[in-house]
């Protein structure tokens, strides 16, 4: 049974409805889902105590807050930033300006280096692995999460994006096994590694002025642009990649929409040899391109 409203104030349930309806109008097709998340943060509960609350009135302070996320929402923010966190791979990842909002595509990118890693031994075997331009460390920590001795290298030229995937390591007890070095993708590594993997910029320098708000103005401009084609973020990784895996090691990269048949041909024309067909992501598009070292 829920309790009267305060001075004619809204109920969590209410200020819920009406934040989906007024998202909705705003023609926001994932409206419900925003709604409750924003809610959620402006009062400091998850989505139990959503349910435990419905019935109460929110208070002042927390009607104006809820409005602030609300307006932040309407002018294209997304819902990731105004929360400063994402969940990847089921663990909570904070953002900073200088990181991308990790995608739940790039979980395929995951997938992928495990069925690799899963190929070739125990998964409890020592383990060399590395992230170039790694953000928020997402792929990164997720590998190491499920990796229990591999040590890992995050790469990122950004020192604000290291920092975040620093304190990301730590909050999630994997920095002593991740070591984060500022460079550009591969160029401040040594190997023999096992396992690269990236999610490089791969947007064409063109296409960025028609992205959505969401990621055109929030997301970090560097961790978009890929050059003219798109892919001069490839050229440079797969280059330094060759010499860096070791003689079982396997390179893994996450594809834009249409890219990963010259992803292939790059790793090739490198010397290295696809593992397979790219991965598909949910939406069925291929994802994930991989590659190993040929034998000498
Ligand atoms: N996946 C991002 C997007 O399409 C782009 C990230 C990237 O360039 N790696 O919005």
């Amino acid at each position: 049974m829920s309790e009267p409203a305060d001075n004619g104030s809204q109920t969590v349930e209410a200020a819920r409805r009406a934040l989906s309806a007024r998202l909705q109008a705003a023609g926001n097709d994932s409206a419900e889902l925003d709604a409750r998340f924003l809610v959620g943060a402006a009062l400091g509960l998850d989505l139990t105590g959503m349910i435990t609350a419905a019935g109460r009135a929110i208070t002042r302070d927390e009607s104006n807050r809820l409005d602030g996320f609300a307006q932040r929402r309407l002018a294209g923010e997304p819902v990731a930033r105004i929360l400063g966190m994402r969940e990847f791979w089921g663990l909570p990842l904070t953002l900073s300006a200088a990181t991308l909002v990790p995608r739940p595509d790039t979980e395929t990118v995951v997938e992928r280096a495990l069925e690799l890693l899963r190929a070739g031994g125990p998964i409890d075997r020592t383990l060399q692995i590395a992230d170039l331009g790694t953000g928020t460390g997402a792929i990164l920590l997720a590998l190491l999460s499920e990796l229990p001795n591999a040590h890992g290298f995050g790469t990122d030229i950004s020192e604000a994006a290291l920092q975040t995937a620093r304190e990301n390591a730590s909050r999630l007890g994997l920095a002593d096994r991740a070591t984060f070095i500022a460079c550009d993708y591969a160029s401040g590594l040594t190997g023999p590694l096992d396992l690269i993997v990236s999610n490089p910029p791969y947007i064409r320098s063109a296409d960025i002025a028609g992205l959505a708000i969401e990621v055109r103005d929030h997301d970090p401009h560097a961790a978009l642009d890929g050059g003219p084609d798109g892919l001069d973020a490839y050229r440079a990784l797969i280059a330094q990649s060759v010499s860096l895996l070791g003689p079982n090691g396997s390179l893994v990269v996450e594809a834009g929409q249409g890219q990963s048949g010259d992803i292939e041909a790059l790793m090739t024309a490198a010397g290295l040899s696809p593992a397979g067909p790219p991965k598909a992501d949910l939406g069925g598009i291929p994802r994930a391109v991989s590659a190993c070292r040929l034998p000498r």
